[in-house]
């Protein structure tokens, strides 16, 4: 069945398992996906490595089109040795960018979330991250990682310069700062000192920075005057986030201090075998669901992975493309229930593999 075809009856989510521990921690998703929502429609389709070796790229157009046309999408991942020889627009991780790209995703949720079974896996100590709930909102398509001019250029005295331009438009900003408040409104209650919406940059020190404050205060004025708004500098958020994580309720920032931020909350939770997220563009338009792990190719084929984090993508996915919160939170209390029954794979410290945690977890619904 095409997946044009079955969006006009029937919801399509594409699976695209990718590379190493993708097609593991997939296959764990799709007995969960099998239980909770039955009549969901599974597509599978190929990226990165897996689709280099059998088209020579890593995103066909093709699999952008079905992409374009599901509700959603679950990737695995991409990536491994095998193809790091090969050229830098035909690797795995172009195929990635390219689909970020084609589905215009520009806001990126991670949340870091600690499930109580776990409180003793963080960096911090019980207390600190006991209950916590956070929600990050990253820039994704934009700022430095994207702007130009860029490059490394050689100097009259010989040495070399490299340079990358930190640039966003007051449209990008503004969209992204939208999904914060949104997301903002249905999670009243959360957070402590940042009940709403923390939003970080360096406007002490970078142009980019006055602006993004200020298109970012400019919105809440206009239109979530409701929502608790805060502003704080990057560096210090990074200090808030060990030193009392539980006063933050939602993080907003662009791509780079995103990426930094929410890297430094993942360490919050436990292992990166736990972490999901979700990359969201325009309303009505099919959002991206990964784990923020990689392809792990020093476990890969062994059975080892935590399919946790695919699992929990898949959770984000079923809560924000498919409108479906009661089989999200059934998962998410399924996933509670198998940790707290003592259900743990290698890298939470038992001995569980991928599909012996995927089977304590659907037996937990
Ligand atoms: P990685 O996330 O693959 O692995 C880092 C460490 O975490 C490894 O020791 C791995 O065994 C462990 N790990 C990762 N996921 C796990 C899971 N589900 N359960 C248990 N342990 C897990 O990062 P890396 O080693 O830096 O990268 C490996 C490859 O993945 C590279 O080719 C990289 O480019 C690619 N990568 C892809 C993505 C993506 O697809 N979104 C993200 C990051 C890295």
């Amino acid at each position: 069945m095409s997946s044009s075809a079955s969006k006009s009856n029937q919801q399509t989510l594409l699976l695209l398992a990718g590379d190493g521990i993708g097609p593991e921690v997939i296959a764990e998703t799709r007995k969960i996906a099998e239980i909770v929502a039955p009549d969901l429609v599974l597509e599978d389709g190929l990226l990165g490595g897996a689709s280099f070796e059998a088209h020579g790229e890593p995103l066909t157009a093709e699999t952008l089109d079905r992409a374009k046309a599901a509700d959603a999408v679950l990737m695995g991942a991409v990536g491994g040795p095998k193809w790091d020889g090969v050229a830098r627009d035909k690797r795995p991780e172009a195929g990635l960018l390219a689909l970020r790209k084609g589905l215009d995703v520009y806001a990126n949720l991670r949340p870091a979330f600690c499930f109580p079974a776990l409180s003793d896996a963080s960096a911090l100590k019980r207390e600190l991250v006991e209950g916590l709930d956070i929600m990050i909102v990253r820039e994704l398509t934009s700022g430095v990682y994207f702007g130009q001019p860029r490059g490394i250029e050689t100097l009259p005295d010989g040495q070399k310069r490299g340079f990358d331009t930190q640039t966003y438009t007051s449209s990008e900003i503004r969209r992204v700062a939208r999904v914060a408040f949104e997301l903002a409104k249905g999670r009243q209650g959360k957070g402590g000192a940042f009940p709403g919406v923390l939003s970080c940059e360096k406007a002490n020190v970078m142009e980019s920075g006055v602006l993004w404050r200020e298109e970012v205060t400019k919105l809440h004025d206009e239109e979530y005057a409701n929502v608790p708004l805060s502003h704080m500098y990057a560096d210090a958020a990074a200090m808030q986030l060990v030193r009392k994580p539980k006063d933050i309720n939602v993080i907003l920032a662009d791509n780079l201090f995103g990426d930094i931020l929410s890297d430094e909350a993942a360490m919050l939770t436990g292992s990166i075998g736990m972490l999901p997220s979700a990359a969201l563009g325009d309303p009505g338009t099919p959002g991206l669901y990964e784990p923020v792990h990689g392809s792990a190719p020093d476990i890969a084929g062994q059975g080892k992975a935590n399919p946790c984090a695919a699992i929990l993508s898949f959770e984000m996915a079923l809560r924000w493309s498919l409108n479906r919160e009661d089989a999200a939170d059934r998962i998410i209390k399924a996933v509670d229930r198998a940790l707290t029954d003592g259900a743990r794979t290698a890298d939470l410290g038992g001995a569980l593999s991928t599909a012996g945690m995927g089977d304590a977890i659907a037996k937990a619904l």
